[in-house]
């Protein structure tokens, strides 16, 4: 059974084994979240991302796939970065949203990571809804098999927070 909560705050300061970045397919750096862990992560990650990019990913992580560097200075131990799919109003694009949230627990599991970190991935910059966000992140969770024991949705603002709270709330 895997525990499923929501949280207001700043995924970089999270102490969980992995955490989650919304990353973009270079796995090169960007803004949003993903800068964020960059920075404060240090630049052992962005090592780990170039050497991932020049020995599998020559042209980019595929989105909905993802992978797993060092936390470098987090408090965390892995950064698994995923790549989510541009928000599109005339494309379904959210089996692909679904497949971050499960390859993201696939390598968690791989890992034997037990605690798990996720930001909204594609709700910043990708323009996702964020209910809709929410809903699709929250049900892949909930309908998929994994032995991570804690899911945490951290959230940095608050309307992206009661997003993710009412789709936790909800029974399931
Ligand atoms: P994407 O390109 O996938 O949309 P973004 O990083 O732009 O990724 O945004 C994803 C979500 O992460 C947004 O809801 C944004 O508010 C949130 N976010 C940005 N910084 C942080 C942080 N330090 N911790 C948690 N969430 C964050």
């Amino acid at each position: 059974m895997t525990t499923i909560e929501a949280v207001q705050g700043d995924i970089t300061r999270e102490r969980v084994d992995a955490i989650v970045n919304a990353a973009n397919s270079s796995l090169l750096g960007g803004g949003g979240v993903d800068g964020a862990i960059h920075r404060r992560g240090g630049p052992a990650i962005l090592e780990d991302c170039r050497k991932l990019r020049a020995s599998h990913y020559g042209k980019g992580l595929a989105t909905g796939r993802a992978v797993a560097t060092t936390a470098g200075n987090l408090d965390a131990r892995w950064v698994i970065h995923t790549v989510g799919p541009v928000y599109s109003t005339t494309e379904d694009r959210s089996g692909l949203l679904a497949s971050c949230y499960r390859e993201s627990l696939r390598v968690a599991d791989e890992l034997g990571a037990r605690t798990v970190a996720f930001p909204a991935v594609s709700a910043g910059v990708y323009g996702w809804p964020i209910e809709d966000a929410a809903r699709i992140a929250v049900q892949t969770v909930r309908d998929t098999e994994t032995a991570v024991e804690e899911v945490r949705f951290v959230l940095f603002d608050e309307r992206a927070f009661t997003a993710f709270a009412e789709q936790v709330d909800k029974p399931g």
